[in-house]
């Protein structure tokens, strides 16, 4: 087992303690992480504040050093992806592709153009909006994809500038040390630092007098503290929170066709993604079709360890959400629900779960109105476009959703009539790094991705030179 090391100023440090992190399929240990104290979060925002010095000076060093950065995690897929199976549990292939995709993200951050805003250019001035780094950032992950939910936001604040310290969760912080300390093969010490360590490290961090910005991705009701931790010294705040993502199909879609890409949707690493799927409507006059479909599909996937061959879905995470799944299935059956495929735990080691689909309930069941998290999904039927819209949006949540239909211009008019932040037509999940992704209401504050992510990390200065 190799041994991994919080990563501060450019150094590998141990910390005076550990804790264990465990294999989700066999919930057995599997490694150690670093339990850091306040003592090395102040020297890894030292370190950060020492290197921002320099690194916000010249931005193409810091378009070549991203590029560098993407090639190290290009070629670091098979070593990353294995401990990201071995903690997160998702399948292999799933979590090579993970690594891939923070390559694909740094390089776009790496390769984005940024045109000069010239807003005034005249006989009297020329204005021009510039952007500014904001300082050093306190960044903190959740573990359902720790890489590339990390990539979203190094990509963007080193390419503007900034440097970072960064929190992965404690189910899941091993992939992220061990990507960290390979990033500062090819990064100047300092700039990007890499602290493990359970919830209350996240909120020294937020409270800590050295960053100037905390971008956080996680719950809702973290979120909120995050939020107001932040507020005395005003930080600015990024939140990406959580989701309640509707899909509603539309009466001329063909149940069997649209179930494939409505499954995966929804049970993409078994449910745990802040954009899935979480609630599906389907039309009363194909509900019976559709329900069928989604549960001869869910009763055809393989579930297993991440590094078995073929295996699509693995465990859930950790033990809480494991419980919280298994709580929101039996509180749903319990009401008069039908399990048409799954409905409980798999017996044996690890925190499996059987592909659920869930019929025969409605608006006001728990596991409809609160994020599930997991490989449980509820469909229910609906009457009326007005009222399934309605319906759609009566939540805290805004995430994303998604319509399906043959006709797209109806279903493109009724994806309109969703408030989220990501709204799709025959798709759902398809994300890419050009594509801002934020939330409505609960689901987060400000966007990440796109140009829109990289303004995120700076703030806006005028440069005005007077011509008279
Ligand atoms: P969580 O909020 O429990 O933890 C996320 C991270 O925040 C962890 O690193 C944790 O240690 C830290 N943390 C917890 N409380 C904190 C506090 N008060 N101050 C500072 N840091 C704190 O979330 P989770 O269970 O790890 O992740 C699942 C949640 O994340 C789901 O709700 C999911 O929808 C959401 N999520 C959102 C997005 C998005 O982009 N919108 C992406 C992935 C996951």
């Amino acid at each position: 087992m190799s041994e991994f090391n919080l990563i501060i100023g450019g150094e590998r440090r141990a910390a005076s303690s550990t804790f264990d992190v465990l294999d989700p399929a066999t919930g057995e240990v599997f490694g150690q992480a670093p339990e850091c104290s306040q003592a090395l979060l102040d020297e890894a925002f030292g370190a950060a504040a020492k290197a921002q010095i320099d690194w916000k000076r010249d931005e193409e060093i810091r378009r070549s050093a991203l590029r560098e950065a993407a090639n190290k995690m290009f070629a670091s897929a098979d070593e990353l992806g294995g401990i990201l199976t071995r903690e997160q549990g998702k399948p292999l292939a799933r979590a090579q592709e993970e690594v891939l995709g923070v390559g694909v993200w740094l390089q776009y951050y790496a390769d984005l153009e940024v045109a000069p805003e010239v807003i005034q250019d005249d006989d009297f001035a020329r204005a021009e909006v510039v952007r500014r780094p904001i300082g050093v950032v306190a960044a903190i992950t959740p573990w359902n994809f720790p890489l590339i939910l990390a990539s979203w936001k190094i990509g963007p604040a080193l390419r503007a500038g900034n440097t970072m310290v960064l929190k992965p969760s404690p189910y899941t912080p091993l992939s992220t040390l061990r990507m960290i300390e390979l990033l500062n093969e090819v990064l100047p010490p300092g700039v990007l630092n890499g602290v493990s360590g359970g919830d209350e490290l996240g909120k020294w961090m937020t409270a800590h007098r050295t960053p100037r910005k905390v971008s956080f991705t996680g719950s809702v009701s973290a979120g909120k503290h995050v939020a107001v931790s932040a507020a005395p010294d005003l930080k600015r705040v990024t939140l990406e929170l959580g989701g309640n993502d509707p899909a509603v199909l539309l009466d001329d879609v063909n149940p069997a066709e649209v179930a494939e890409k409505v499954f995966w949707g929804a049970f993409m690493n078994s449910g745990q993604v802040c954009s899935a799927i979480k609630r599906i409507y389907a039309p009363e006059s194909i509900y019976d079709d559709v329900v069928d479909a989604l549960a001869a599909k869910a009763a055809s996937v393989k579930v297993g360890h991440g590094l078995e061959d073929g295996v699509e879905l693995g465990p859930i995470n950790n033990a809480p959400q494991f419980e919280r799944v298994k709580e929101l299935v039996a509180d749903a059956i319990s009401g008069g629900a039908r399990a048409a495929a799954g409905g409980g735990p798999i017996d044996g080691p690890g925190y499996f779960f059987q592909p659920t689909i869930l019929a025969g309930l409605t608006d006001g069941t728990r596991i409809v109105d609160e994020e599930q998290f997991g490989p449980a999904v509820p469909v229910i039927s609906y009457r009326h476009v007005d009222e399934v819209i309605e319906r759609a949006n009566a939540t805290h949540f805004g995430l994303s959703g998604s319509v399906w239909g043959v006709d797209v211009e109806r279903a493109n008019a009724v994806a309109d009539q969703l408030e989220c932040g990501t709204s799709w037509v025959n798709a759902h999940l398809a994300l890419a790094p050009h594509q801002p992704f934020g939330g409505f209401k609960w689901s987060g504050l400000g966007v990440e991705n796109g140009p829109w992510g990289l303004s995120s990390f700076t703030e806006i200065q005028v440069r005005y030179q007077s011509k008279i």
